[in-house]
């Protein structure tokens, strides 16, 4: 039986009518979370990503401020502007849009961020937070695939997870949100050997590498749960031939544009798997969700902090 199909657009749409809801209240007390977008130079995938963001606040509701400066300015004019965006109370989250260009110092920026509105979960102060399991914004992409799980039932306490992936921004948060929920983790990278052994013990799997169908089908342990968070633009008709031979009617769409999107996990995975998100349209949907979350998140927190400091 193919395996059932977490949906991550369901998934976003059930978090955004949770948010719109929230939102309402928070405008009810006088606040409107808001988000600051900065998107240095003229990449066209960045472009297209923080549309998207600035597109989802609106769709919420919520304030957003875009900062467009051009490609040749220095890391202390970011660092100028993440200030000035730290001091703005109306500001709750702010972006900075990766990759920056290569004279600027991204982790130099990324850390003048104040970690209260820190919505990627980037900052180090956000990290040993979800270290440490205490209250704080987390990354969005592996917070999306823990709702992934969370609102598909799938029991992760007890579980042997395996993250496929060891990166700061996805692998490694990933591996402590299962940790923190109750799983036994193993986190397998480029150098982890037997690591089709190592998958075959998987309950849960999530893998974020960046190698479009790297994990076979006969690897994935029979009626497992499969989080495949990773997103490959294949263009070769021969490995997209091999990819997808057993899905036709991909493949034929594959040839009218003469691109496809590929997850990390085989396609053949869908016979062998008991749950598998599907890419597009699995984890890639709950970044922005969770972004969106996050903000509100920092709006509801930064208040409730003022009002404490207020109060003593
Ligand atoms: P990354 O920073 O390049 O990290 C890739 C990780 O995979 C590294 O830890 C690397 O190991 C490991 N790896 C590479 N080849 C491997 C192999 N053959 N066997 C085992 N491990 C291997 O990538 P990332 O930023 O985490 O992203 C991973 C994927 O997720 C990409 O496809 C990306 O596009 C996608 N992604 C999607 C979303 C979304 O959909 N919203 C968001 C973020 C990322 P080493 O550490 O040993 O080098």
């Amino acid at each position: 039986m193919p395996a059932r199909i977490l949906d991550g657009l369901r998934i976003r749409d059930e978090i955004f009518a949770e948010l719109k809801t929230e939102i309402a209240r928070l405008h009810d007390q006088g606040i409107r979370p808001g988000l600051a977008a900065v998107l240095v130079g003229e990449n066209p995938a960045s472009q297209i990503y923080v549309k998207n963001k600035i597109a989802a606040c609106e769709q919420l509701g919520m304030a957003s401020w875009l900062h467009t400066p051009p490609a040749n300015i220095t890391t202390e004019y970011m660092l100028r502007l993440v200030e000035d965006l730290n001091a703005d109370d109306n500001v709750d989250g702010i972006l900075i849009q990766l990759p920056l260009p290569s004279q600027i110092d991204a982790k130099r920026v990324l850390e003048a961020v104040d970690p209260a509105k820190d919505v990627d979960g980037f900052h180090p102060v956000s990290m040993g937070k979800l270290v440490s399991n205490r209250p704080g914004l987390v990354a969005c992409t592996p917070a999306g695939c823990m709702e992934i799980l969370r609102r598909n039932q799938i029991p992760v306490e007890g579980a042997n997870a395996v993250v496929v992936g060891r990166s700061d921004i996805v692998g490694k948060p990933m591996a402590l949100l299962l940790l923190h929920s109750n799983a036994t983790v193993t986190i397998c990278h480029s150098k982890t050997r037997d690591i089709a052994g190592v998958i075959r013990g998987a309950d849960i799997l999530v893998a974020a590498i960046g190698k479009a169908g790297y994990v076979q089908a006969d690897w994935i342990k029979p009626g497992a749960a499969v989080i495949d968070v990773g997103t490959n633009k294949v263009s070769d008709p021969a490995e997209a031939a091999k990819l997808l031979r057993n899905f036709p009617e991909r493949l034929e769409k594959f040839r009218a544009k003469g691109n496809v999107l590929v997850g990390d996990v085989h396609p053949d995975a869908v016979q062998v798997a008991g749950a598998l998100s599907p890419v597009p349209g699995g984890a890639g949907p709950m970044t922005i969700t969770m972004l969106m979350s996050n903000t509100v998140k920092a709006a509801r927190l930064r208040r409730a902090s003022a009002a404490a400091v207020a109060r003593s």
